[in-house]
């Protein structure tokens, strides 16, 4: 497997730390509203990455956190608490949000079939970790109390913009002029490990700590989740490009001050959706989530086939008119695969090549769009016979996730699910009366109707062929 490594700006062979174990984490959302599709590109990358990687034989344990406290609206340490503005917003606590939001973006993920990942960790049930990571960073100068809160020292880390290659000199103007800027910091960039002097009134997650009651800054989160699922070495680390910096670089410098030697070898990032007027938001122009694409008519999977057709480095305009193309040229691949017979011999030798074709277009830092071109390369083949196809696309269609080989459940309007209700209600009588001919002449009809009836224990339902 060959990766684009953000930490070294180059693409790089992948070797994990222990063989074929992989692991890798993913920065989760913060669960203060819906994931826009932008979000969800994101995910979609990773899951990508993830099940690239299994189908090149490593065994891959992804985790992810939940953020449900300690997200302010600036990355850099001030602003608003995002789940106590998404709380006052609608009127909720902070944990019916947190609770509402996550199984929300469950939801999108389950729909855009993007796999759970095997550990999710909330912010909030892994305050004694940070506690602890906190403590000894105290303890060894890598971070001071000031005002009341713990920072960060980032003077103290190895290399600190290594990740994002910022320059500091521009970083200092740069919080000059858009954030104001935190007086008890020693060095601007200094970021908070824990709040204690709370400038939120009516902060509602608070937790007692030895420098007082508070609450963890949004990096330490991932750090200390990252250290109770995977211990003192990951192998793979993924998000956003927003994410280099401050946060992934701040993740780097409180984990390896914590763990004393290097942590993460691999830094993978995918780059933004944008909307044609720049970048995508959840509070300006058209919220543009997932049920709002289903409500205009498209499926979950045309989206992400419409992401799968360009490479996750590169940035991605979202139009109408293009996910209008990515949609016919999904229903038409989709019909052709389900229209192959799925008679006839394997063929193995034939077959491989194709296998090494989609195995090379994963190792060639994830190459979505050559792996999609390897399922039209395999329909076009006019030496493979129809069940050679079929059972390679199936085969493809583990990392791909589009649901090629499924058949679709046809839409059922209501008048004609009450007809057919009603139907199964007097086909029921009939055979209650000993009236089997009745009951039979009304399962042929709907058959001939395609409608075929299933008789089940728990009573006679249907399908639409
Ligand atoms: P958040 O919920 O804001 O923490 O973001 C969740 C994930 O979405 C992070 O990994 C971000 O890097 C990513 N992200 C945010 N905006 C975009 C976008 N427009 N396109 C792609 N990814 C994004
Ligand atoms: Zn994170």
């Amino acid at each position: 497997m060959k990766i684009y490594n953000t930490l070294s700006k180059q693409i790089e062979e992948f070797i994990p730390h222990d063989g074929n174990k992989v692991k890798m984490y993913t920065c989760g959302p913060t669960v203060y509203n819906y994931a826009h599709i932008g979000n969800l590109r994101t995910y979609i990358f990773e899951d990508m990455l993830e099940k690239g990687l299994t189908y090149l034989g490593y065994d891959v344990t992804r985790a992810m956190n939940i953020t449900d406290v300690g997200h302010l609206t600036s990355d850099g340490d001030t602003g608003e608490d995002k789940m106590a503005k998404g709380a006052k917003r609608e009127g909720k606590t902070v944990y019916e949000i947190a609770e509402f939001y996550t199984d929300a973006f469950l939801k999108d993920m389950r729909s855009l079939n993007i796999k759970v990942p095997s550990i999710i960790e909330k912010a909030s049930d892994n305050i004694d970790i940070y506690i602890k990571m906190i403590q000894k960073m105290i303890d060894e100068d890598y971070a001071y109390i000031s005002n009341g809160n713990v920072y960060f020292d980032i003077s103290k880390a190895k290399d600190y913009y290594q990740l994002s290659g910022k320059n500091p000199d521009d970083l200092k103007v740069g919080v000059r002029d858009t954030v104001e800027e935190d007086k008890a910091k020693r060095n601007p960039a200094d970021f908070v490990l824990w709040f204690t002097l709370s400038k939120f009134e009516n902060q509602v997650m608070k937790w007692d700590s030895p420098w007082g009651v508070g609450y963890p800054g949004w990096h330490i989160e991932c750090s200390g989740i990252n250290y109770k699922v995977f211990g003192e070495y990951l192998d793979i680390h993924c998000g956003g490009v927003d994410n280099i910096f401050p946060h992934h670089s701040n993740e780097i410098a409180q984990s390896e001050a914590f763990v004393g030697h290097k942590w993460c070898n691999y830094w993978c990032h995918g780059a933004y959706l944008n909307d044609e007027s720049g970048k995508m938001s959840k509070s300006k122009g058209e919220f543009l989530t997932v049920s709002l694409l289903e409500k205009k008519g498209y499926s979950p999977l045309d989206y992400r086939y419409f992401c799968l057709n360009s490479h996750y480095r590169n940035p991605l305009v979202f139009t109408y008119e293009s996910l209008d193309g990515a949609r016919n040229a999904y229903k038409k691949l989709k019909s052709k695969v389900l229209s192959l017979s799925r008679e006839g011999d394997y063929q193995e030798d034939k077959a491989k090549q194709y296998i090494l074709q989609f195995k090379d277009a994963i190792s060639s830092d994830l190459n979505t769009s050559l792996m999609v071109t390897t399922v039209y390369d395999v329909l076009k083949d006019e030496e493979l016979n129809d069940a050679t196809k079929y059972a390679l696309i199936e085969d493809f269609d583990k990392v791909l996730s589009l649901d090629l080989t499924k058949e679709e459940k046809k839409e059922v309007d209501s008048d004609l699910e009450a007809m057919i209700l009603s139907k199964i209600e007097e086909r029921k009588e009939a055979k209650k009366n000993k009236d089997f001919a009745k009951a039979d002449q009304i399962r042929d009809e709907l058959l001939s109707q395609g409608i075929k009836l299933i008789d089940t224990r728990e009573g006679t339902t249907y399908e639409i062929q």
